[in-house]
């Protein structure tokens, strides 16, 4: 026994604002001291001389279809991620049968999860129409927020809310002081568009994207701006791909509105002409935008104005991903292993710094959604790190990825960091870059109200 559980040594620790060398020991989960050469024993030393140590990731935004499918599950999203060196991550509550609609649905999904959970893990609700007091229960059993689509889901189980629903169910999460985030596309003009192509039998990945402009964001990230006006209610605009709808969030924001919003690696890193090449795997809503578009939303990145990272993770099985009609085409991108990697490649390029890539894939999102202890390697912190190899630059292989269908459109991208270890709050899930046998030990996190 020493003084501690867990010393790690010489790492480079990755804080809010700087680099710095230093030990960090680890009790009872908790991060209890960062410095040089801390003095005192522990029960396990790791040596992370050359290794950076991040935090964890936060991913806001992934769909595990779990419980009532066999398309990702809990056990294979969650090493994917910790192996990309996440340790939090908020599932989304459509894509599971039952959705996570209400209080009973909620329970069998922490029962799926709590059974295969290798990292940290939270749930968001759905806000879709009917009664209103589902927020409650929902609330109640610890929820992140609540998520709304203006636009068509795509599954019959979880429909769009409609102003109304999205206004009432606003007003309700602001009285239980949880945020709202809302998939922001005018259902109007996209399915509008889409029946015109279709019955055209105009059915390529151009046409595709061209159902999805720009505007039909904008036009619905004002809407439910202002909604959140009106009622008072926090809101997460997800998966932003404009930089003119980041622009709507900082604005609404400067004039008091608690409004937020994440991007995700494929609206940065992916264009057009890759959407096109690419295929089904690069299907998704919003749309991918041409080259012009993603350096715009680089903008915002860089100017702080999009505090996080978000991966979208949405798979199917790959016969959902067959055919030339690209509107038939399941929708949804598998990213939640390259989530930080992807991002570490362009990092010196795009001009964020370690302590920046950091706060996008882990601090901004534990502090907006108010995670008790999560998202930064502090004093009194949890102890979810990542230990990283930065001289480790390759290509994203499809043999290394985790997920129940090994698919993604970043194959073939750059990618840097080898994560060695990935540790959550103390326990080590990933050793030597392979998940450790029975490390299923992921909690819930409910937010801090
Ligand atoms: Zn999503």
């Amino acid at each position: 026994m020493g003084d501690f559980d867990v010393l790690v040594r010489g790492g480079l620790v990755v804080g809010p604002t700087h680099v710095v060398p230093a030990d960090l020991a680890i009790a009872d989960g908790l991060i209890v001291e960062i410095g040089p050469e801390i003095e005192g024993s522990a029960a396990a030393e790791i040596d992370a001389t050359g290794l950076h140590v991040f935090p964890g990731c936060v991913d806001p935004h992934v769909h595990l279809n779990d419980p009532g499918t066999d398309w990702e599950g809990f056990s294979s999203g969650t090493e994917a991620f910790a192996l990309g060196g996440g340790t939090c991550l908020f599932d989304m509550p459509l894509n599971a049968s039952p959705p996570t609609v209400d209080g009973p649905s909620f329970d069998l999904k922490v029962a799926a999860a709590r059974e295969q959970a290798h990292t940290d893990f939270c749930l968001w609700g759905g806000l879709v129409p009917g009664d209103v007091d589902r927020l409650d229960e929902l609330a109640e059993r610890g929820v992140i927020g609540f998520k709304a689509f203006m636009c068509d889901t795509g599954v019959d189980e979880f429909p769009a809310a409609d102003d109304l629903t999205l206004y009432e169910g606003m007003a309700r999460a602001a009285r239980l002081g949880l945020p709202v985030a809302v998939h922001a596309e005018s259902d109007a003009i996209t399915m509008g568009l889409t029946e015109r192509a279709r019955r055209e039998g105009r059915t390529s990945v151009r046409d595709y994207l061209e159902t999805r402009p720009p505007f039909v964001e904008t036009e619905a990230v004002a809407r439910a701006i202002l909604l959140a006006e009106e009622t008072g209610c926090a809101l997460h605009v997800v998966h932003v791909s404009t930089a003119a709808a980041a622009v709507l969030v900082a604005e609404a924001r400067s004039r008091g509105v608690d409004v937020s919003c994440e991007t995700c690696p494929q609206y940065l890193l992916l264009t057009d002409e890759d959407a096109e090449r690419i295929g089904a795997l690069a299907k998704c809503s919003p749309a991918i935008r041409p080259r012009a578009g993603a350096e715009a939303l680089w903008g915002e990145v860089g100017a702080g104005r999009i505090p996080m990272l978000a991966c979208d993770h949405s798979p199917a099985p790959p016969e959902l991903k067959q055919g030339d009609d690209a509107f038939s085409w399941w929708g949804g991108i598998s990213g939640l292993q390259t989530l930080r990697g992807t991002l570490l490649a362009v990092a010196q390029e795009r001009g964020l710094t370690l302590p920046e890539v950091a706060g996008l894939t882990a601090g901004a999102a534990a502090e907006r959604f108010a995670l008790p202890r999560k998202g930064r390697l502090e004093v009194g912190f949890d102890a979810d790190l990542a230990l990283v190899d930065l001289g480790h630059e390759g290509i994203v292989e499809r043999a290394d990825l985790r997920y129940r269908y090994p698919q993604s459109p970043f194959v073939g991208m750059s990618t840097r960091g080898r994560v060695v270890r990935t540790l959550l709050r103390g326990d080590a899930v990933i050793e030597d870059g392979r998940l450790v046998p029975n490390a299923t030990f992921g909690r819930i996190v409910r937010p801090e109200m």
